[in-house]
């Protein structure tokens, strides 16, 4: 019963953000798949934090929108986000769900949702809040190195609070559903800690491209914003935004579920 009830209600959130242009419609077919899923598997309390995700980082990315114009491009999606950028941002959240149908005694589901959740929050909120920092970001690999706003790897004191704020966002309902408030602090940093692992690979590893006519490094690939072709220029030519993403949730998945074990 609660399969397609979720289905239901998944489709009319999705086709409402289709809507909204908060998803495109490879997105929104993603995200109703990861809602039916979060919904008919886990069930309400899993699908509030999904749900909590969506729509302040929907949210976020909109009421930035002006004070970031001109720094756009420099991200590789705008913000209609495709079946991708979903399945990036969700996709190992989803799997803990179907975690939590075959091993529902176990905490395990619970606590690497709601990290996996925490970590990409917490990167959207960086990437959304990070770029009103007053000065330039630093490089995560170089700290002495100042570069400019909407960097791949750059942080900020700015960007790294509101990392922990997007985690904390998530943690809480997360401890209060589960009555365990021991979840709170501990979801809240290993989400801090995807964000910086992001922020990590998005400054070695992740692939980056450069515009010739803009004399511009971007995640674009193949055309940039202005429709020339782009060369790369450094990174896993496979590892783009949305693995990048993906990389961000297991890494706080990781770290939400080795702290469970060790404390
Ligand atoms: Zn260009």
């Amino acid at each position: 019963m609660q399969l397609p009830l979720g289905f239901i209600l998944a489709i009319i959130i999705a086709y409402l953000a289709y809507r909204a242009h908060s998803l495109s419609q490879g997105g929104a077919i993603a995200a109703t798949i990861v809602g039916t899923v979060v919904f008919g598997f886990g069930g309400l309390e899993w699908a509030i934090l999904l749900l909590i995700f969506f729509i302040t980082s929907s949210a976020l990315s909109r009421l930035f929108k002006k004070r970031k114009q001109g720094l756009d491009e420099k991200f590789s999606k705008g913000h209609e986000r495709d079946a991708g950028q979903v399945f990036g941002n969700g996709g190992l959240a989803t799997a803990f769900v179907v975690v939590h149908a075959l091993y529902p005694e176990s905490t395990i589901g619970w606590v690497g949702f709601a990290a996996a959740l925490a970590a990409v929050n917490a990167d959207t909120w960086a990437t959304e809040l990070g770029v009103l920092n007053p000065t330039p970001p630093r490089m995560i690999t170089d700290l002495g190195k100042r570069v400019e706003k909407g960097t791949s790897g750059g942080v900020s004191l700015f960007g790294t609070l509101a990392s922990l704020t997007g985690a904390a966002v998530i943690a809480l309902p997360a401890a209060w559903f589960a009555d365990n408030w021991s979840l709170l602090p501990l979801i809240s940093l290993a989400g801090l800690a995807g964000s910086l692992f992001d922020s990590l690979l998005g400054a070695t590893a992740q692939a980056m491209y450069y515009c010739p006519t803009d004399q511009k490094e971007t995640e674009k690939h193949p055309l940039h914003t202005c429709g020339t072709e782009t060369t790369h220029i450094r990174g896993w030519k496979w590892l783009d935004n949305d693995w990048v993403n993906f990389a961000c949730s297991a890494a706080g998945a990781v770290v939400a579920l080795a702290g469970l074990f060790i404390f």
